[in-house]
């Protein structure tokens, strides 16, 4: 038997990536290797000469130039018969033979490379090793058990296959979890009463979505749909034969693109794709030698264009879904966003739109999978998740203001679901972007405040200082996500952000960051009135030096030296003091010495406005 307090680690086995993580009573994280993002593709490479294998990145980059020594898309192979898998071997530049099952039962479809022969389980074992390795250098210590996902679609012997990879690895797989499960699990779903949940999986080549049914802490699965051949990489060769398309139409039909173009061609279509989830348009420059140069900018309308018969496809099978549970969108109670390519904004919005609500994404989508196998593996291993069962918000939730003070929205022991909102608007002339730091804890100055996460809202149209009018609302529903979305009211420019609050604590730190709360409440008290009257004093004396350039000739030259000597003392006192009634002092003293110049920049603007 393995000692109780053993970690279990939790598993994603992707087609395209995989991942690690683990959890513990601060909730489950990726493990992120040396250098890395966590994310290592499911690629192994057998080297040419040494037959050397290398899994991850490396051997993904070699992937088109070496296509018989390149094994991908592993798990496509996983528990199947070569009869099975006859349609994937368009898919499969690799060689694929038949051998028999170690249990001599059953014919399964294999790999041979440089002469050998490699089971599903094997490779994929290969994979799994990589993850573990990386997992122990994080953790500084050997790790045995692990939870792994499979999708929700799997039959016994894709599952068994998935078991097998495990013990090759030299891993105990303690459960084998659904995917579209794990993620409900990472968004701590399974502590609600009941709920209905469709979980949407759009991957790097598969597609699918489950409605699963929560009743007494166990998921069932109602229905799944999907299609085996529909994720990223047919976005990317969207983009790829546009590109090339035009390339030929510009230097010729019979330019030909070799295996080692092709690997550039698809680099450059992935990156244009990822960067077109975030900008509305991405260039794209490729040499085509002989000193040509082809460059082009892709809009994200161009993009959605292309894409937009796949991402029906998947509507489609989610009506499909939904009528096999004998469900309507109504019924559902939430809807989760699984895959890298739920990164693209059309597939969000077209699932926004079917659903008739917006989707969970406050966890990464390439990561949700893996962080829910963690807390399945926490939840056999016994770790307390006492913060997500909260029914209260157990610390203030606000967001960070002029000068570095924070506005709190959401005050602590505040029963959820709860929602408040506030405006705010902006600081500087002209200023079309706006930051929005949302923090957490009863500090009053953001940096004693833990981050939680922010965004920007773009494209506020430019407008004097002041004048803008942006709302700012934070919502928290039952399951304790909170939901943060700013609007500039004159312009309807809008964005916003989901983050789970809860995750990264303990209840133990959730004591410590209140405790200390109250240990500087009045240093706090002191610090915020300081940000006030410094942004107080900046806006002040900027407003000042406009009106000195407008009205300054009016007033005679005594007067106008003394105003721009105080304002200078002013700035300096506020750069230096850290006294907040003395500062006042001067501010109600710069403010009486300049109401005569106030007055005449007022006179001056109504004359110039039309009659
Ligand atoms: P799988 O579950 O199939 O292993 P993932 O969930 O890791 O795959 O998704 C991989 C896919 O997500 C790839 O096609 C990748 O290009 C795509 N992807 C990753 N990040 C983004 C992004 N920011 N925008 C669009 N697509 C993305
Ligand atoms: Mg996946």
């Amino acid at each position: 038997m393995s000692e109780p307090d053993d970690v279990i680690l939790g598993i994603d086995l992707g087609t395209t990536n995989s991942l690690i993580a683990w959890a513990d009573d601060r909730g489950p994280r990726i493990v992120r290797g040396e250098g890395t993002d966590g994310v290592l593709p499911s690629v192994i490479g057998f080297e040419p000469g040494d037959g050397r294998i290398v899994v991850g990145a490396e051997a993904r980059a070699h992937a088109v130039e070496r296509p018989e020594t390149t094994v991908f898309s592993v798990k496509r192979l996983m528990g199947r018969g070569l009869a099975d898998v006859a349609e994937e071997v368009p898919w499969l530049p690799y060689r694929l033979v038949q051998r028999r099952s170690d249990d001599h039962h059953r014919d399964i479809a294999a790999v041979e490379v440089h002469g050998r022969v490699y089971t599903p389980p094997e490779l994929s074992a290969m994979i799994l090793r990589e993850l573990k390795q990386q997992a122990e250098e994080q953790l500084g210590r050997p790790v045995r058990r692990a939870v792994i996902t499979t999708p929700a679609y799997f039959d016994d012997a894709q599952r068994q296959a998935t078991r097998d990879a495990g013990r090759i690895a030299g891993l105990d797989v303690v459960r084998i979890v659904n995917e579209p499960t794990a993620a409900a699990l990472a968004y701590g779903l399974d502590l609600a009463e009941r709920a209905c949940i469709a979980v949407y999986d759009l991957g790097g080549g598969t597609f699918d979505v489950s409605i699963l049914q929560l009743r007494d802490r166990v998921f069932e699965v109602l229905s799944t749909r999907g299609n085996t051949h529909l994720g990223g990489d047919d976005f990317d060769r969207e983009l790829i034969k546009l590109l090339q398309d035009e390339i030929r139409q510009q230097h010729g039909q019979h330019i030909h693109f070799p295996p080692s173009t092709q690997q550039a061609f698809r680099r450059f279509a992935e990156a244009a794709k990822i960067r077109l989830s975030t900008d509305a348009q991405a260039t794209v420059e490729i040499d085509l030698g002989g000193g040509r140069l082809y460059q082009r900018t892709i809009t994200r309308e161009e993009f959605e264009d292309r894409i937009e018969p796949w991402v029906q496809e998947t509507v489609v099978c989610c009506c499909r879904a939904l009528a096999d549970a004998e469900l309507e969108p109504k019924d559902l109670d939430q809807v989760i966003l699984v895959g890298g390519s739920t990164r693209v904004p059309l597939v969000r919005r077209r699932v926004e739109q079917l659903f008739g609500r917006a989707p969970y994404t406050a966890l990464n989508p390439e990561e949700v999978v893996a962080l829910g196998a963690a807390v399945q593996a926490s939840i056999l291993a016994g770790t307390r998740r006492d913060l997500l069962l909260l029914d209260v918000t157990p610390l203030s939730l606000g967001i960070e203001t002029m000068g570095g003070a924070v506005s709190k929205l959401i005050l602590r022991n505040t029963t959820i679901p709860c929602e408040s909102d506030e405006m705010f608007t902006t600081f500087v002339d002209g200023q079309t972007n706006v930051k929005i730091h949302v923090v957490q804890g009863e500090r009053e100055l953001a940096a004693d405040c833990r981050s939680l996460g922010q965004f920007e809202l773009r494209g506020v149209p430019a407008m004097p200082a002041g004048m803008a009018k942006i709302k700012v609302t934070f919502l928290i529903d039952a399951n304790g996500i909170l939901d943060v979305s700013a609007i500039e009211q004159r312009s309807g420019t809008e964005a916003s952000i989901q983050i789970i609050p809860a995750h990264g604590l303990t209840p133990e730190e959730v004591d410590r960051m209140e405790l200390a709360s109250y240990e500087h409440a009045r240093e706090d008290m002191l610090a915020h009135r300081l940000v006030d009257l410094r942004n107080q004093v900046e806006f002040d004396t900027t407003k000042t030096e406009q009106m000195l350039a407008k009205v300054g000739s009016h007033i005679d030259a005594g007067q106008r030296d003394s105003i721009v000597r105080a304002m200078q003392q002013l700035r300096t006192l506020a750069a230096q003091t850290h006294d907040p009634e003395r500062l006042h002092q001067e501010l109600d003293a710069f403010g009486k010495l300049t109401v005569r110049l106030a007055e005449l920049a007022v006179a001056q603007t109504l004359k110039e406005q039309p009659e």
